[in-house]
């Protein structure tokens, strides 16, 4: 399920639009420099990464790591505040897609 809907960072108290989740058939993961990526649930392959679709290697291709930068991915992390760089935040669901 991807959401829509406004975050509070718990850590400066911006509150910021964002969306995360996951694709239908995926798990949504994020890197330490918030790239999203969603790889599918079932084999691993990445199937997009910040949005755009790719053929791509599996998560173990990758070792876990982020294709674009190569940091550590992690799922179900919330996307990054932009100012501070925080991940705790005060949820505000508006919506959801798929
Ligand atoms: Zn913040
Ligand atoms: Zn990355």
């Amino acid at each position: 399920m991807t959401y829509l809907g406004n975050l509070t960072c718990s850590d400066c108290g911006l509150t910021f639009t964002s969306r995360w989740g996951s694709v239908p058939g995926a798990d949504e993961y994020r890197c330490e420099h918030d790239h999203s990526v969603q790889a599918s649930s079932t084999s691993g392959a990445i199937v997009l990464v910040e949005g755009a679709p790719v053929e791509g290697p599996t998560l173990a291709d990758l070792r876990g790591l982020c294709p674009l930068c190569r940091t550590e991915l992690a799922s179900g992390l919330l996307p990054q505040c932009p100012v501070c760089g925080g991940r705790d935040h005060d949820v505000r669901v508006d919506g959801t897609l798929g």
